[in-house]
């Protein structure tokens, strides 16, 4: 026997859930499939713990760096690393049940299961067959793994929410996100943290104010970094420690190796070869800015489509999505353009819209002007470690369009927002200036630059 639904959500991560759920707003009756737990990466293994350890390493940051020049003696400092698990765990366990009531406030079944294609209509989950008009796949992703000797005995960052217990020593190998977050946050929890990158910075591809003022800030504050550094192959040794060994032949010993060097798309075990589902080189899922994929009635939202892969992102495509199907707006979808984003670093970085040298490339070096600021931040002004913050507005035109603000900085993270409203909307340097400064802030300098 077929069971029928009119929409059917594979993945119970960022996408699918806030999908399903709007669906049901509008009436339709859904089924959400989750092969492991509730929430996805997001909740389980990503944003969310990763958070709860930011905050944590940003605890100690004030204790070590900034409060005993404020006068304040703390004359114990002992991190429990597992309590700091366990209620991490413990807030995500709620954060489960909340999910739950979320879905069954909207009329959303959940089943527990792995869910493959038997053609374009109909999934199978644990020998029982479903099938939908509409399907949306919402799968995720997964980390990779090097293909060097000796890779299994690193951890990924799943592996990394697993720990419970503070390494002592750690070398972390990639420069994106998921490395420079997790190396801020070991470092700051106390470990001994290698941070290993294959070219001359971590997150070379942002713009180059916040590649300095990261460069800048690990040198100052953060784990020791070992650029041009390629892995190619991992022992064990007698004692259990690891040795990392690189391709220019030098070695460096460890007790943990972190692998994060990206990630990819969770469609090997969908059976797409039934369905009319294209994938392109990665593996990532096809679709246009519809979200539609070539297969009728099959669409794709999130990691699994390889499309700037942040949890806001997947969910506001799918709730795009099940207005357009659900709520009578044939048009309704995502505009992925400024998107902002911030990198959960110590101090964080937030960036939106484009690079100083992504707008170059597109409108030509004559119609970009650049503002920038490089300052330190006041909350270290009167503290040995002298924490700087940096910025940068790129615009564009005789009108001076904002088309790109970049920062490092105290607060960045919070500030980050408002401004993606007022870039949105089209705001120019002019618009910039004619607001009024909020003081002694860092956000201030946003308004007045000169
Ligand atoms: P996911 O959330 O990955 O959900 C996919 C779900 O599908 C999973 O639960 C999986 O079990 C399930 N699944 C897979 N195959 C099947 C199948 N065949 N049948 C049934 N179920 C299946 N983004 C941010 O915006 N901010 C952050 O701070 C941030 N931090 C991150 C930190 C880390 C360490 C990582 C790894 C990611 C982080 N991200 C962050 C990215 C964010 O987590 C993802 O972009 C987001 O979770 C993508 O949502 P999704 O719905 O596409 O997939
Ligand atoms: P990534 O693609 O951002 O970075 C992977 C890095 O690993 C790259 O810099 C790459 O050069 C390097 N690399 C690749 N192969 C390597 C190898 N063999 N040896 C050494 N280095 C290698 O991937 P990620 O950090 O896994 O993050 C994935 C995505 O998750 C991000 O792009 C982002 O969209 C999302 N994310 C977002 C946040 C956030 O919003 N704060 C946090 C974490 C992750």
């Amino acid at each position: 026997m077929v069971e029928k639904y009119d929409y059917i959500a594979i993945g119970g991560g960022s996408g699918g859930i806030a999908s399903i759920n709007r669906a049901g707003m509008h009436g339709a009756k859904g089924l959400l499939i989750e092969g492991n737990v509730i929430g996805g990466t997001c909740v389980n293994v990503g944003c969310v713990p990763k958070k709860i350890m930011w905050h944590g390493a940003q605890m100690m940051d004030e204790m070590n760096l900034y409060a005993p020049d404020y006068g304040i003696d703390i004359p114990t400092k002992k991190l429990n690393f597992s309590k700091l698990v366990k209620n991490r765990e413990t807030f995500i366990e709620r954060l489960h049940g909340s999910y739950k009531s979320g879905l069954d406030s909207n009329n959303v079944d959940l089943l527990n299961g792995y869910a493959k294609f038997l053609d374009n209509q109909t999934v199978e989950v644990n020998g029982k067959r479903y099938t939908a008009d509409h399907i949306l796949i919402a799968t995720g992703g997964k980390p990779e793994f090097p293909a060097i000797p000796g890779a299994e005995y690193g951890i990924d960052s799943d592996g990394f929410f697993e720990l419970t217990e503070l390494p002592e020593r750690v070398a972390i190998v990639g420069a994106g996100y998921i490395a420079v977050e997790l190396a801020g946050v070991l470092h700051g929890l106390g470990s001994d943290t290698h941070l290993f990158v294959r070219q001359h910075a971590p997150l070379r591809n942002f713009d180059s104010i916040i590649v300095e003022g990261l460069l800048e800030t690990i040198e100052r504050e953060g784990a020791k970094l070992h650029t041009y550094a390629t892995p190619k192959k991992v022992e064990e040794n007698e004692n259990g420690s690891l040795t990392l060994h690189l391709e220019d032949g030098t070695t460096h010993e460890t007790d943990t190796i972190i692998w994060a060097i990206g990630r990819e798309p969770n469609t090997q075990n969908l059976n797409l070869s039934l369905t009319d589902v294209k994938v392109n080189e990665g593996g990532y899922i096809r679709v246009d800015e519809f979200q539609n994929t070539t297969a009728k009635g099959i669409y794709a939202v999130g990691d699994v489509t390889g499309r700037i892969e942040l949890t806001p992102v997947a969910i506001a495509a799918g709730r795009q999505l099940s207005e357009r199907l659900f709520n009578h707006k044939p048009l309704a979808h995502l505009d992925f353009d400024n998107v902002p984003t911030v990198v959960f670093s110590h101090p964080p970085i937030g960036t939106v819209g484009m690079t100083e040298e992504q707008a170059i490339d597109k409108f030509g070096v004559a119609q970009i002007k650049t503002y920038e600021t490089r300052f330190t931040a006041m909350h270290s002004s009167i503290t040995k470690n002298r924490q700087k913050t940096y910025m940068k507005l790129v615009c564009c035109g005789p009108e001076e369009k904002v088309v790109g603000l970049h920062g490092m900085g105290a607060g960045m993270d919070e500030m980050l927002q408002g401004f993606a409203v007022a870039i949105k909307m089209g705001a120019t340097k002019a618009d910039f200036d004619a607001t009024v400064a909020i003081h002694p802030t860092g956000a201030e300098e946003f308004v007045t630059m000169k």
